[in-house]
């Protein structure tokens, strides 16, 4: 696996490689992450990893400096994996001005994540449109795990005429449904074997309760839910009488600890 650290570096990494898929992240790599990797290889030959920890994307109170940073480990995996490139930025390279030119995205980027982390989804769309034009992918792979932000980043390509296929990945859980997250390493071992209720209540009210009900649970149960919201899944609206395809969408703090899921129904 090559690894590029600078635009000129991975610019002549790219140039001998043809259409490639593309998976950005923000490093402390886990199984999604692999899952994701691997969704990219089914659609292309080659597959272009990044790392990079995206400071426009946090709050002043949020996590950017404790945020986990282990790239050796994550470097490894996607050698193990097979990941023919790894652009791995420093701010220097990425940032070297303050990044004062912004993508905004429409009214869908300050509603469920973003009403609670305001500017989230500029900061996550300003730095994948950076990366796009750095890494010109022909697809590009991101979770369902952030069913939002992929359904934002679909919404920007599709908005600014950019040639690349957004493609889905499946979540990735822990064997008692805990969706995998870089930041389930916050957990203190009792919050992490609370930590599931997220998903089971999700999957309940996929299956009929009340998101007010599931939200009451958490609350009992030492959460600080942001919301649990049923929406439609291809926009993200509130459903309408006779939509079918919906989807769950959940967030909610845990001690420290900010947990997001979602379920399909
Ligand atoms: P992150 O490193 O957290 O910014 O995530 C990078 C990509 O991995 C995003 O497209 C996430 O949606 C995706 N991802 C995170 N967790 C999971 C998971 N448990 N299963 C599948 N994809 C995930």
């Amino acid at each position: 696996m090559r690894i590029a650290a600078t635009i000129p570096e991975l610019r002549t990494a790219l140039s001998s490689l043809g259409p490639v898929a593309f998976v950005p992240t923000m490093g402390n790599l886990h199984q999604g992450h692999l899952e994701l990797m691997r969704g990219a290889r089914r659609a292309a030959r080659t597959v272009v990893a990044s790392i990079f920890v995206n400071r426009l994307q946090f709050s002043p109170s949020e996590d950017f400096d404790r945020y986990p940073r282990t790239f050796e480990r994550d470097r490894q995996m996607l050698q193990a994996e097979g990941v023919e490139l790894l652009f791995a930025p420093s701010e220097q390279v990425l940032y070297p001005r303050p990044q004062v030119y912004r993508v905004r995205p429409g009214p869908l980027g300050d509603e469920l994540e973003g009403r609670f982390r305001p500017g989230f989804f500029e900061g996550v769309c300003t730095v994948v449109l950076k990366l796009f034009n750095c890494v010109q992918p022909a697809v590009a792979v991101f979770g369902k795990k952030d069913y939002q932000q992929l359904l934002i980043v679909r919404g920007m390509v599709e908005a600014l005429d950019l040639p690349i296929r957004i493609v889905p990945g499946e979540t990735v859980r822990d064997g008692d449904g805990l969706a995998l997250s870089s930041r389930n390493a916050y957990l203190a071992p009792g919050e992490r074997a609370e930590a599931p209720r997220l998903y089971r209540v999700l999957r309940e009210v996929a299956a009929g309760r009340p998101a007010a009900q599931a939200r009451l649970e958490l609350e009992r149960s030492g959460w600080q839910p942001d919301y649990v919201e049923v929406r439609r899944r291809d926009d993200l609206a509130p459903p309408q009488a006779g939509d079918s395809e919906l989807i769950v969408l959940g967030a909610a703090r845990l001690g420290g600890t900010r947990l997001i899921d979602n379920v399909e129904f």
